[in-house]
């Protein structure tokens, strides 16, 4: 890098703080205090142009002594203020300008070399940004791949269930609608923690144990007990073969054996299942919105399946927060493939080998969120956050097993579940 006369000049004139500070004070005119020319910024602490400021330097360094050719009173202007030095010297003085504020021939080298270590650490900096590479960018594009294979966002295929009953509508439209309508998301969540415990049938319960109404009609097989289970248990026992077909194309999960692949689908199925339906989850009514309002799922739909706020509350509080992060979907199917392939979940043989897996899973997150996800006040630590996600996960489910092990207590409920759901959750009872 090579610094001409002038640059140096320019580098040395606008030295101080004080000097910078005073260079964006509008109120002062832009005019050389020395010759009337038009100034650029405060030099060797005097507004002065760069013809003054250079001549002021030069003529100190120098250690000049000029004499006046004329009276000593000379009147400098911008055309003659080369024909006397005395003079404008003089006068630059007079304004004020100190030759304490000229940097010396070191104090210039020091600023340069400070200049330029501070590009080398900028490059530095650059260079070591971490990148998304090439393995990282394939482990996204088969998981995005996996996801769009396995979540079709037409919920076209919901019209297959058994179609949703809901017992009452008017406590729905009562509890869900009309409570949260008016307010907006804080407010809806607010109101959910003064939500009754009505002892209301539960949601996912409900989806997890209808099996019955195959024939007849739902309304005289389940009367006002968990009308929508049977709806919500098609809906779960589908979800459910999403989710296995999801982990399939995880990299590396079908390197594990049978036995740690069904382990980890058996305890994380519903997790998944909350955390993809977030994709559906609105906050403008609280509710999942699969398509028409019938496919419109709000807590009192979920109650009707058995399950109580006990879960539904924290539930509803996850997909808010969950929502509010605002992830991208990259994130989004690499969260759902980390929750899937964690080394602590029960029955896991080769606890090293899957955690090896979802090792680098997490590391493809962190480098993605690095790269890709520049911080904002919203998204500030977003991965320590999605990591919690995955511990809330971990209550919900728990909740959501004990729920279920009330409803698999009671015959008439669990008769209306899918062979699908008693395997993946039958386990949680023993
Ligand atoms: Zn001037
Ligand atoms: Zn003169």
């Amino acid at each position: 890098m090579c610094h001409t006369g002038e640059d140096m000049e320019l580098m040395a004139g606008s030295s101080s703080m004080a000097d910078m500070d005073m260079e964006f004070d509008k109120n002062v005119p832009r005019v050389c205090g020395v010759c009337g020319d038009r100034a650029t910024g405060f030099h060797f602490n005097a507004m002065t142009c760069e013809g003054c400021k250079g001549f002021f330097r030069r003529s100190m360094k120098r250690k000049a002594v000029f004499t006046c050719p004329f009276n000593g009173e000379c009147r400098i202007t911008k055309d003659n203020r080369r024909h006397c030095q005395a003079c404008r010297l003089k006068r630059c003085l007079n304004i004020g300008m100190m030759k304490e504020f000229i940097l010396t021939d070191e104090e210039v080298q020091r600023k340069r070399d400070l200049i330029m270590k501070r590009k080398e650490e900028e490059a530095m900096k650059e260079s070591q940004r971490p990148r998304l590479g090439e393995d990282h960018q394939k482990i996204i594009d088969i998981l995005l791949e996996a996801h769009h294979k396995t979540y079709d966002p037409s919920y076209s295929d919901f019209t297959n269930f058994r179609p949703p009953v809901r017992e009452f509508p008017e406590s729905s439209a009562h509890s869900s609608s009309v409570q949260t309508q008016n307010f907006s998301s804080e407010d809806s969540l607010d109101l959910l923690d003064s939500f009754p415990d009505s002892g209301e049938p539960n949601f996912f319960s409900y989806l997890l144990f209808n099996e019955e109404s195959n024939d007849g009609p739902p309304e005289a097989a389940s009367s006002s007990q968990l009308s929508m289970l049977p709806h919500l248990a098609d809906l779960v026992s589908y979800s459910i073969q999403k989710v296995v077909g999801f982990a399939k194309m995880i990299p590396g999960f079908r390197d594990l054996t049978t036995e740690d692949q069904i382990a980890l689908l058996k305890s994380s199925a519903i997790e998944i299942i909350m955390l993809r339906s977030n994709q559906s989850f609105t906050l403008e009514d609280m509710s999942w919105t699969c398509g028409s309002n019938d496919f419109k799922y709000k807590i009192n739909d979920v109650t009707q399946a058995g399950h109580n706020m006990e879960l539904l509350e924290p539930l509803v509080k996850f997909q808010i927060s969950l929502k509010k992060l605002d992830l991208h979907e990259e994130e989004h199917v690499l969260l759902m493939a980390i929750c899937i392939v964690s080394p602590d979940r029960a029955g896991v043989q080769d606890t090293s080998l899957v955690e090896a897996i979802q090792d680098r899973l997490s590391d493809t997150l962190q480098t993605y969120i690095m790269c890709k996800h520049p911080p904002s006040l919203a998204t500030t630590c977003i991965y320590p956050k999605m990591i919690q996600k995955l511990a809330d996960l971990r209550s919900l489910s728990e909740e959501h097993s004990k729920q279920n092990r009330c409803l698999s207590f009671q015959p008439e409920h669990s008769m209306k579940l899918t062979p699908l759901i008693l395997e993946i959750f039958g386990n949680e009872i023993s």
